[in-house]
């Protein structure tokens, strides 16, 4: 299915919206989860079919990528809890040829895990190339849920003298360095925060408990998270300010209407890949000779 020029621009201009190009003046605190650009739920069936008619193009720039084999994108998952990073995962990469897309969740690290470096297990799991991989949480916990309970810090075994007030500092210097490596090796890497309130959150963690067919989604310890939930904001707040860069861009992206949520990191994601000018490989002369030989023999035999 092809896709208007104007559909392309408008996606565009959607994630331009939500994407942190001046980290130096971000402040998470303007960022309201509850924006929808003013449409209310009246839009909702016009963007389930925008967002159908972005998951097809979706689609077709992924096809692209993996017939073209050179670049790899990775998408970054971060949020608090119930923001809705499964639901999002799974609208926007519902068109995409599973071979071609990967996904990895991370989750409290195992001891082989603590005995490496920090951006081990996720080295681990970055994309091939010609693939999209999406870290459903990533490296960034250990500047979030690390950072507000300073008893995982401790747990990973570091020498003692390196561990000084600085250490949140290095590590964003770290990962800087580390997605502009991945950049310049050919990986598009675009990171989205889900930025649900607590309100929003409350509301869904009362239906996990009051629907049975969401129960087991509920843990107790997300429960206790939210009373922690002024650090996180901080932590994201510093996170977002000092890793947003322009080869690996933070989205802020409203999570109190999940519509919204998806059409925002639909269109993000859109964006990044009509950015790298996808085609199919062309065949050359020799080659078109070969298939055209293949077809005559096949013609001619039974
Ligand atoms: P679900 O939607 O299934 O709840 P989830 O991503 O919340 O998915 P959980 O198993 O509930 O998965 O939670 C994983 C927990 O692991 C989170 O609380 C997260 O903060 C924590 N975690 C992830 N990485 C690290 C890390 N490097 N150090 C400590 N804790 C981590
Ligand atoms: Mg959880």
């Amino acid at each position: 299915m092809g896709v208007s020029e104007k559909a392309i621009e408008r996606a565009s201009k959607l994630a331009a919206r939500y994407r942190v190009d001046k980290p130096g003046k971000f402040r998470l605190k303007d960022c309201d989860p509850d924006d929808t650009m003013g449409f209310g739920p009246e839009a909702k069936g016009r963007a389930a079919e925008l967002l159908a008619a972005g998951v097809d193009h979706l689609a077709d720039l992924q096809e692209k990528l993996y017939a073209q084999d050179r670049w790899g994108v990775l998408l970054v998952f971060q949020a608090m809890d119930a923001a809705g990073k499964d639901g999002t995962i799974k609208h926007v990469m519902s068109g995409i040829n599973p071979q071609g897309c990967q996904v990895h969740s991370f989750k409290s690290p195992s001891a082989e895990e603590l005995d490496h470096d920090f951006l081990w297990r996720t080295n681990c799991r970055l994309p091939e190339r010609g693939r999209i991989g999406i870290f459903n949480r990533s490296y960034y916990e250990e500047v979030l849920v690390v950072r507000v309970h300073r008893a995982f810090l401790d747990k990973q075994k570091l020498p003692p003298k390196l561990v000084t007030k600085e250490i949140w500092d290095e590590r964003y210097e770290d990962i800087n360095a580390y997605e502009r490596y991945l950049s310049r090796n050919g990986f598009v890497i675009r990171k989205f925060f889900l930025n649900v309130s607590r309100g929003e959150q409350k509301k869904r963690f009362l239906e996990r408990l009051e629907n049975p067919s969401k129960n087991w989604k509920f843990s107790l310890a997300d429960a206790d998270e939210r009373g922690f939930w002024n650090d996180y904001m901080d932590a994201y707040d510093a996170m977002i300010r000092a890793t947003s860069t322009r080869h690996a861009p933070w989205y802020v992206v409203p999570a109190d209407n999940k519509w919204f949520t998806r059409l925002v990191v639909a269109a993000a994601v859109i964006d990044a890949l009509e950015g790298l000018d996808l085609a199919f490989p062309k065949v050359d002369a020799a080659k078109l000779r070969e298939l055209a030989a293949a077809k005559k023999a096949l013609l001619a035999g039974k």
